[in-house]
């Protein structure tokens, strides 16, 4: 078996997201020997371009799986082109609105109501009700990818968000009313506002990735995680999970005897953000080759500490800044030039 993982590029400046699309199985066989994956659709260009990409190089109208791995804009919103333009089986999105009954108790206002709360989660994530929409006019069936779910006898497995720890951090999310008291222990914590950018010195001496507390948003860390397992070869994909989910996902995996440490291909969670690695989670999580979606001159993405931490541990890593790259396995020759490995960086922000 073969596979072939290719991040679009998505957005500009201070914004970037996902849009990948993933294809398995007999590469160089006929359609219904392969399966076809997406993975988020960045914004509406990109998801253009993942509709066109998926046309040309996977020659198929057909997406077995479309995974929205969480309602964000950069992530869910180019998912609606592909829904719309090409033939989706099955999707995987958590649909917020649905828990509004498990969650109706958790508000500092004690006369929410259930179908009050699913409204303002409705209208609020329009991104995400709007790919809803689209899924149940078309007919597309809809899966929330809690922990557990799996399919291809175990070829994609979902570590995470398990269903307890998504409703823990729903009743945090923006579009909700003010959590009770005692609710805000997930929230991240505020960050100081810097004053221009401080460089340090960084070696494979030291660990700079050494804190571990939470700190991205509750709406991140209900990322979906997702295992696959392609004739022995681990890819894992982590959305924009923070540093909770993340070790919950790879708690999960252990006790399902999966260890992370042997993985062929890392997607580098947040954009190669500094808030959602550690290297306690590096050292759990190990891979051959990451990569890592940022936009083309993003100020803050990937980190240099980030992407220096995966170094640190052999890590080939590899930033598509407005580019398509492509991670490949027993894959027809397509002919791209072959990506630049992301240099060791002497001098990392702060
Ligand atoms: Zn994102």
């Amino acid at each position: 078996m073969g596979y072939e993982v290719d991040y679009i590029p998505v957005g500009n400046g201070e914004k970037s997201g996902d849009a990948i699309a993933i294809r398995f199985g007999n590469l160089s066989g006929s359609r219904d020997e392969q399966v076809v994956i997406v993975v988020d659709g960045g914004f509406k260009e990109s998801g253009q371009k993942l509709v066109e990409h998926i046309r040309i190089f996977y020659r198929t109208d057909k997406v077995d799986i479309a995974i929205s791995t969480h309602p964000d804009a950069d992530h869910a919103s180019g998912l609606y082109e592909v829904l719309d333009n090409l033939n989706v089986q099955l999707l995987l999105m958590h649909k917020p609105w649905e828990h509004a009954e498990e969650i109706k108790n958790l508000f500092k206002d004690g006369r929410i109501t259930a179908s009050g709360l699913e409204d303002r989660l409705e209208k609020s994530l329009q991104n995400a009700s709007d790919l809803e929409a689209l899924a149940t006019k078309k007919g597309i069936q809809i899966i929330e990818p809690f922990q557990g779910v799996n399919g291809y006898q175990g070829g994609i497995h979902i570590l995470g968000p398990s269903k307890e720890y998504y409703e823990q951090l729903l009743p945090l999310f923006k579009a909700c009313p003010a959590p009770a008291k005692g609710l805000g222990f997930l929230a991240p914590l505020p960050r100081l506002v810097k004053e221009g950018i401080k460089w340090i010195e960084d070696n494979f001496g030291i660990d700079l990735l050494d804190n571990d507390e939470e700190e991205t948003s509750p709406e991140n860390n209900t990322s979906t995680v997702i295992l696959f397992n392609i004739d022995g070869h681990k890819l894992l994909f982590t959305g924009d999970a923070g540093k909770t989910g993340l070790s919950l996902a790879v708690d999960y995996a252990e006790s399902q005897g999966n260890t992370l440490t042997d993985l062929a291909f890392l997607d580098v969670p947040h954009h190669g953000s500094k808030h959602n690695i550690s290297s306690k989670l590096l050292k759990r999580i190990k891979a051959a080759t990451a990569f890592i979606s940022a936009s083309q001159d993003s100020p803050k993405h990937p980190s240099k500490k980030v992407t220096n931490g995966l170094k640190k541990h052999g890590t080939k890593v590899y930033v598509n800044r407005g580019n398509s790259i492509s991670h490949r396995h027993n894959a027809p020759e397509r002919g791209w030039s072959a990506a630049i490995e992301e240099p060791f960086h002497n001098r990392v922000e702060e």
